[in-house]
């Protein structure tokens, strides 16, 4: 259940360019779960270290899944794909963040800590990519609790609207 995936060490992964990627079940992802309504599916992640001239040692995350969110509209499950690509820059642990790194929206700083949790990172980004109020394209509220009338409450109001004028 907890498997756990490190980077033993992020600056030389960036500095060898190496690559891991895997695949864990939304399942497993305990925070993940925790917005879902069913934890169906799983998360496909990459991540690239990149170190090239003059560029700063980095991580290219990459990962996708499809989530079974709740529509705020209607309640029911939707469907949501999610996709989320972030270069993370590494600094060493400790270093203090200049503020226009923390301005810089293209690029996230993190500290490259030793034996860094992936599967963490890869729940922390994509958590940043859940929508606050996913919706349905087109569905309907919820009946109201005993409302066995079938009609809309548009058409009941237009009715309403029909029968004052009527007298
Ligand atoms: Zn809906």
């Amino acid at each position: 259940m907890s498997r756990r995936i490190v980077i033993a060490d992020p600056l030389k992964f960036a500095a060898d360019g190496a690559r891991l990627s895997g695949v864990v079940p939304v399942a497993e992802l305990s925070r993940l779960a925790g917005v879902v309504v069913d934890t169906v599916g799983a998360v496909s992640y990459e991540l690239v270290g990149e170190s090239g001239l003059g560029r700063s040692p980095a991580l290219r995350f990459s990962a996708s899944v499809v989530l079974q969110l709740c529509c705020q509209r209607c309640l029911e499950a939707l469907e949501w794909p999610l996709a989320r690509e972030s270069v993370l820059q590494l600094v060493r642990p400790g270093t203090p963040i200049p503020d226009e790194e923390l301005e810089n929206d293209e690029a996230d700083v993190i500290e490259a800590v030793p034996d860094m949790d992936v599967l963490a990172l890869v729940e922390d980004e994509l958590l940043l990519a859940v929508p606050l109020a996913p919706r349905h394209e087109s569905c309907d509220p919820p009946r109201p609790l005993g409302g066995a009338d079938k009609e809309s409450p548009f058409a009941a109001l237009a009715k309403l609207r029909k029968d004052s004028r009527a007298h």
